[in-house]
């Protein structure tokens, strides 16, 4: 569907019927559908058409640390500049409102929608918010699961997001199957799995669950593989590993990496803190980093929106844009650059003000995003940059537009203001 073929209601959802986009789904009546159902999987799709990327977070079974996953892979997002929803659909134990000290939050609804609740710019929705008690949804029986779930799902005002990350319930059963086919189009699944040889059993079948779905499998995650030691952060393989990398191989899909048992996850998580935003310097937050790599690379092909990327620095009217250089254009290796240029512009106007060079300062890890943003810069537009660099600029505040090429900054920036950047694969790694 084409978003801007949508006519915007009250509260911005889209009305799918003024999509334009004759082949969608959602713009016919399906023979023996009721009138009520079709309205319903109408405001389904016209929600969902606004989520550039959906991916589900799955688990064989419980308790091997899906909901973690699903909380840092979406933060990660979220600090590396993406509008992010995290929806929790784990009927039986939604921990992502305890996950991110959200627990005495109640959800508001407004005219049959929910509002999700924002968390430091990330939109969370968990069935934990509706549920008086967690032994609520233990009493409800099948159809009427299917039913909350279904509500749920379209009833959920996400507005625009460029990723929806879906905590499932566990397993590969019924639950599961309406989220992933309520759901529809899916960009992907991650599996997550421990490295006992009965998770892994698990895991074979939530492959083929994709597989019988037509959900393409984005990799598998092998949690609490070994223990990461508090002081130094080494890992030690305390029992068997490589469940999970094995079967991957197996099975032909990814393998995304390990994830240590770690204390410190654990803590965050009871503390209501998202584990790779306040521990974003560890070791093991790294690792997960690396982890989410490929899913970040679901967006990473872009034409930065001119209108939605300009209209954030419409209010405060101060746009500084660094940009690495080495002579006199864009430096791809941003880490050890010459010299950077800051361009002050004026965003309404879409003009270049004054361009100021300064010396790089010498090269030391982690000391780029605060020095630039002692410097005044709100955005950097670079070639590659690693994904803990990213993190870092997040934390200060700091936009990073990656992939661009090497040109000239004043051809950047006019190009970024126009709307008509292109900004290709992040070729950065580390
Ligand atoms: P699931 O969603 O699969 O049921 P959770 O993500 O809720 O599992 O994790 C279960 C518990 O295990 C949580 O208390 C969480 O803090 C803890 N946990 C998950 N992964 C790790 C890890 N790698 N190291 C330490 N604790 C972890």
């Amino acid at each position: 569907m084409k978003r801007e073929a949508r006519k915007e209601s009250r509260h911005g959802e889209a009305t799918c019927n003024t999509c334009g986009d004759t082949d969608c789904s959602a713009s016919k009546r399906r023979d023996g559908e009721s009138e009520q159902e079709f309205e319903e999987r109408r405001k389904l799709a016209s929600r969902l058409c606004r989520i550039r990327h959906k991916v589900v977070v799955l688990s064989g079974k419980g308790g091997v640390g899906k909901s973690t996953v699903a909380v840092n892979l979406a933060v990660a997002l979220m600090m590396s500049g993406k509008q992010v929803g995290l929806l929790d659909v784990d009927i039986h134990g939604p921990s992502v409102p305890t996950m991110l000290g959200l627990e005495r939050e109640t959800v508001h609804g407004q005219e049959g929608e929910l509002i999700p609740i924002e968390v430091g710019g990330l939109k969370v929705l968990s069935m934990g918010f509706l549920l008086r008690s967690q032994d609520d949804a233990v009493i409800w029986r099948g159809p009427m699961k299917m039913g909350v779930i279904k509500q749920f799902l379209k009833d959920v005002a996400w507005g625009d997001l460029d990723y929806l990350i879906i905590d499932s319930p566990p397993g590969t059963g019924d639950e599961p199957l309406s989220v992933c086919q309520l759901i529809g189009k899916l960009d992907g699944a991650v599996i997550v799995t421990t490295p006992q040889k009965v998770a892994v059993v698990d895991v074979r079948k939530a492959i083929t669950f994709c597989r019988q779905l037509q959900v393409p499998v984005l990799g598998v995650v092998e949690n609490m593989s070994g223990f990461a030691c508090p002081k130094c952060g080494e890992v030690t393989q305390i029992l068997r590993s490589g469940g999970g990398k094995r079967i991957a191989e197996d099975m032909n899909v990814p393998y995304l990496g390990s994830i240590p048992m770690d204390p410190k996850i654990a803590e965050a998580c009871d503390n209501g803190q998202a584990f790779i935003h306040h521990y974003a310097t560890t070791p093991t937050a790294e690792i997960m980093r690396n982890i989410i790599n490929p899913i970040a690379a679901l967006d990473e092909t872009k034409v930065v929106d001119k209108t939605t990327e300009t209209m954030r620095y419409k209010e405060d009217k101060h746009m500084r844009i660094a940009i690495p250089l080495a002579n006199g254009k864009l430096s791809l290796h941003f880490g050890h650059c010459e010299r950077f240029a800051l361009v002050d512009v004026d965003p309404t106007e879409k003009k270049i003000l004054n361009r100021e060079d300064i010396e790089a300062p010498m090269h030391q890890p982690g000391l780029l995003p605060p020095w630039l943003a002692e410097r005044g810069a709100n955005i950097i537009i670079t070639g590659g940059i690693g994904q803990r660099a990213q993190a870092l600029f997040a934390e200060q505040g700091i936009q990073v537009v990656v992939g661009a090429a090497a040109e000239t900054p004043e051809k950047l920036v006019s190009d970024y203001l126009a709307g008509t950047l292109h900004a290709g694969e992040n070729v950065c790694d580390h």
